[in-house]
């Protein structure tokens, strides 16, 4: 079954070559219980090694069931091993930190047979060697003849063909020495046992055939064998350890070293806690800004209006990081700021071919459209003490309601109604601010103190004075009639009532602020249809300078607005247009930047949006914050996987004598990178577990800390994608960190590796 043909073994050590094997010439039976003696050094270790294929012949072959070994590949080594050949060895090479089963079962682990097979066999043989009983335990707690029993299960686990033995009883006393050899012995009955011993009494006693060897050479062979050539049956398989073998190895191993590992597994989550700390903190704040903007910046209006106030040039540098130039430069040097570029102000002149270009707007996109106009509603009311003059509010723009001319609703969406109804087509609105607050000059001209009741202002009648009774002509110009019983009592004044009061509501403070006396479009129009050709519309439209005050118009008060104010004109004095959500906002914006196309700089129409400034700046601060602080929390990740290299540097070191005993029992190389890859990949897991369990819990007192602080709650929020994510790359980098040992691991040689200690 076996022959060995002048094999050769040349140990190299510098300069220095020790011809350990001088050409060994040797065959053996399938059925037969060899001793191999010599003094030591003689070369037996070495003999046994090369015919157990855990170490190669330097010259010669090795012929296998008649098969030449010479081009053997190291998977065919390892199947031979695995499958073909059980070893025992004087130091029992035992793994310790699983049990005396798995330590029987591992051969057969790598074979790739299925659990209950593997424990039914192991524990047979574990009884056929006397030590069911002990099967659980660890191998320590077992004496050296037990461990020794164990061994010669797991030897005989894969049901070899050949058993190789090396000096079995050499650190067992005497009688116990006898009891291992009669085991052997019994073995041997069906199977080719090869054992070295120095001890000739034992070997004499037991063994068949004994061969006798020195420096390297055969002295004598008892019984030499003749070899009908290619006779024999070994069968080889290829080996293989799963993934989830290698798992339950590490697993085993790890739980030896606990400290270490929960040490380690934290070390290494620090990073993964830091990042996700502040991705849940970036995170809240961004679920808080959408929700504010979802809430009201989408829906807030763009703005036209007479004048654009634009952001202070310098500010608005601050805030957009630079303009190229350094703050406090040490240059000796002055630069230009150009005026026109970072223009303050600018004056729209809102026409009526802009009016139309609104109207064409595809409404797809608007949820609502306002256009405020200047007209003054000249108000007089009767109260207990005389008539009153009502003041609408100091801002004449903010006194005509939204109207939208595709969506009555626009109402009705911002403002809730405290009392009355909003369905009556001309008349007056009180908007009260969130604490039911409105101008007490407004509430003092309609004759109430300093409360009112709902009720006695929705009964509150009140006059509307067209231009013609309202401005009296006194010479060239006018001015405001004083007699304003008169005025009140007039047959041409329109009665009207206060037919709701309604209040902004809570969420929707951006759009609904200014509160006052409003009127509806109904009442706009009948006042400007009548009012636009009153003398004074008239006879202000042929002239250059205001006619009320007798002065020259200006920046702020054009004749354009006085006539609009006067009611002349019915070209609004601001255009609110309500976007529907962020998608159509930027649709509206790329066709409201269409109509500047090509015209002049005072030509343009400038729109305001509130809500892109202010939602483009937070979001642009939070994306800043988060990486510089992911950047700094991923140093931790990279000291981390370092820390995981070095760790499992260490237990590649401790394992040695594992990584020995797995190649004996036929683990590939592979297999041993797997069982280091499946100890970091344990690590690695539980270290981003517990970096995402610590940071998930170190939310709630952030979350506590945020609140008090801002008041906002709840705005720390780890992300179940993030952990996930977080849990990969804390796995990732752990197995990067421990691939570099596990590959020196599978690199170890297995003889060199069987006799450290
Ligand atoms: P035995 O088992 O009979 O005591 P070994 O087979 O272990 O002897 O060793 C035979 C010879 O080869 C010894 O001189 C030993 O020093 C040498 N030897 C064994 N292994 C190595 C090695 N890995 N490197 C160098 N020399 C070795
Ligand atoms: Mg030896």
């Amino acid at each position: 079954m076996l022959k060995l043909n002048s094999i050769k073994k040349d140990y190299k050590t510098g300069d220095f070559v020790q011809h350990a094997l001088k050409g060994t010439d040797l065959s053996f039976r399938e059925n037969e219980f060899v001793a191999i003696l010599g003094p030591s050094g003689s070369g037996k270790t070495t003999l046994l090694n090369i015919i157990g294929g855990l170490d190669r012949y330097t010259s010669g072959d090795l012929i296998i069931d008649g098969k030449s070994t010479k081009k053997f590949k190291d998977k065919d080594w390892d199947a031979y091993r695995n499958h073909a050949v059980g070893f025992v060895f004087q130091s029992y090479n035992l793994i310790g930190h699983i049990s005396v089963l798995e330590n029987t079962m591992m051969g057969m682990t790598l074979s790739g047979e299925s659990l209950t097979s593997r424990r039914n066999k192991a524990l047979s043989l574990l009884e056929k060697v006397g030590l069911k009983e002990h099967a659980y335990k660890k191998p320590n707690q077992l004496s050296g003849g037990q461990m020794q029993r164990v061994a010669i299960a797991r030897a005989l686990a894969n049901d070899p063909k050949i058993i190789l033995a090396d000096e079995p009883t050499g650190a067992l006393d005497s009688k116990t020495s006898q009891q291992i050899m009669e085991l052997i012995k019994e073995i041997s009955k069906d199977k080719l046992v090869i054992m070295v011993t120095h001890n000739r009494e034992l070997a004499l006693n037991y063994a068949s055939r004994i061969v006798e060897v020195k420096d390297g050479c055969v002295l004598s062979d008892s019984n030499p064998a003749i070899l009908n050539s290619s006779s024999g049956n070994l069968n080889i398989k290829k080996t293989s350890m799963s993934f989830w073998n290698a798992l339950k190895l590490s697993f085993g191993n790890i739980r030896t070293k606990k400290g270490r590992t929960i040490l380690t597994a934290f070390a290494s989550s620090i990073g993964i806690i830091g990042i996700a700390l502040i991705l849940s903190l970036s995170n809240g704040f961004n679920i808080e800004v959408e929700n504010f903007e979802a809430n009201s910046l989408a829906q807030s209006p763009i703005m036209i209006t007479n004048q654009t106030v634009q952001m202070d040039a310098d500010t608005l540098n601050e805030l957009k990081g630079n303009n190229g130039l350094k703050k406090y430069p040490s240059s000796k040097k002055i630069y230009a700021q150009d005026d026109l570029k970072e223009k303050v102000i600018h004056t729209n002149i809102i026409t009526s071919d802009f009016v139309n270009y609104i109207d064409n707007m595809d409404m797809d996109n608007v949820s609502g459209l306002s256009y405020v106009r200047g007209t003054s509603v000249n108000l007089v009311s009767k109260n207990a003490d005389g008539y009153s003059l009502v003041d609408n509010g100091s801002n004449l723009t903010s006194n005509m309601l939204p109207e939208s001319p595709n969506d009555k609703g626009i109402l009705e969406k911002n403002y809730d109604v405290l009392a009355g109804d909003l369905s009556s087509e001309a008349g007056l609105v009180l908007v009260v601010n969130s604490r039911n607050q409105i101008n007490l000059s407004i509430l003092e001209s309609l004759g109430f103190d300093k409360e009112a009741d709902f009720e006695d202002i929705l009964n509150k009648e009140i006059k509307v004075v067209f231009n013609d009774d309202y401005y009296m002509k006194v010479g060239n110009n006018f001015a405001i009639n004083p007699d304003l019983e008169e005025l009140y009592n007039s047959d041409s004044s329109k009665t009207v009532k206060i037919m709701a009061i309604v209040r902004g509501k809570e969420d929707k403070e951006l759009i609904t602020s200014g509160n006052g006396l409003f009127y509806t479009k109904a009442l706009a129009d009948e006042v400007i249809d009548k009012n636009k050709n009153s003398e004074i519309v008239l006879m202000q439209e042929s002239l250059d300078y205001n006619v009320l005050t007798h002065q020259d118009f200006s920046e702020t008060m054009t004749k354009e607005m006085f006539l609009g104010y006067l009611g002349a004109d019915t070209v609004p004095s601001a255009i609110y247009i309500y976007p529907k959500d962020f998608e159509t906002k930027d649709n509206i914006i790329s066709y409201l930047d269409k109509y500047n196309d090509g015209k002049t700089e005072e030509d343009i129409i400038q729109y305001t949006d509130m809500a892109e400034m202010i939602s483009s700046l937070s979001g642009d601060i939070m994306d800043a914050i988060t990486i510089v602080l992911v950047a700094f929390s991923s140093i931790s990740l990279v000291v981390s996987s370092i820390m995981i290299g070095i760790i499992t540097y260490i237990s590649v070191l401790e394992r040695t004598k594992e990584i020995g005993i797995l190649r004996a029992l036929g683990a590939r190389k592979k297999d041993i990178t797997r069982v280091f890859n499946a100890e970091t990949f344990i690590i690695g897991i539980f270290s981003g577990v517990l970096g995402v369990i610590l940071a998930y819990l170190l939310t709630i007192p952030t979350n506590v800390i945020i609140e008090s602080l801002s008041g906002l709650a709840n705005v720390a929020k780890l992300n179940p994608l993030h952990a996930v994510i977080l849990i990969i790359i804390s796995l990732t980098l752990t197995v990067i960190g421990g691939a570099i040992p596990a590959k020196i691991a599978s690199k170890k040689d297995p003889v060199e590796a069987l006799r450290t200690e």
